[in-house]
């Protein structure tokens, strides 16, 4: 499907979904697109942006998904350290720092030093709050 902005000669401007750009051709030519607000048939392509209908059913914008709901939980319950994070670990681990859940970021080198020193943490993607919509 394709969306294109649409005006008519009253200038009223609304969008129209089409099969394709020859189904716009078409129903343009037979005067099947008429304005919605003062039913001209007299329509033309507004000049801007148009776009291709993406299946955003299945992943709904507002319907967090299982790893924002992880992080959300980690930043609610779990205090940021930063990157301090392998040496406030350690603190814990040798009971030199009060015991808590932290959070934060550490190099590889940290994590290799952390397993080593039997430390229990898990590691999660950080997740990009950029639009994936803007990705085109
Ligand atoms: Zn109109």
């Amino acid at each position: 499907m394709i969306a294109y902005d649409l005006k008519c000669d009253k200038e009223h401007t609304f969008e129209g979904w089409f099969e394709n750009a020859q189904g716009y051709e078409q129903q343009k030519e037979r005067s099947l697109i008429s304005c919605p607000i003062c039913g001209s048939t007299a329509i033309n392509r507004a000049p801007s942006t148009f776009g291709i209908a993406r299946h955003r059913d299945q992943a709904p914008k507002n319907k967090p998904q299982p790893v924002q709901i992880i992080q959300q939980f980690i930043e609610d319950n779990f205090e940021d350290v930063g990157t301090d994070f392998a040496k406030e670990a350690l603190k814990i681990h040798y009971q030199a720092a009060e015991s808590r859940n932290i959070r934060g970021v550490s190099t590889e080198q940290e994590e290799e030093m952390l397993r080593q020193e039997g430390v229990s943490f898990f590691k999660m993607p950080v997740l990009s709050y950029s639009d994936p919509d803007d990705n085109n």
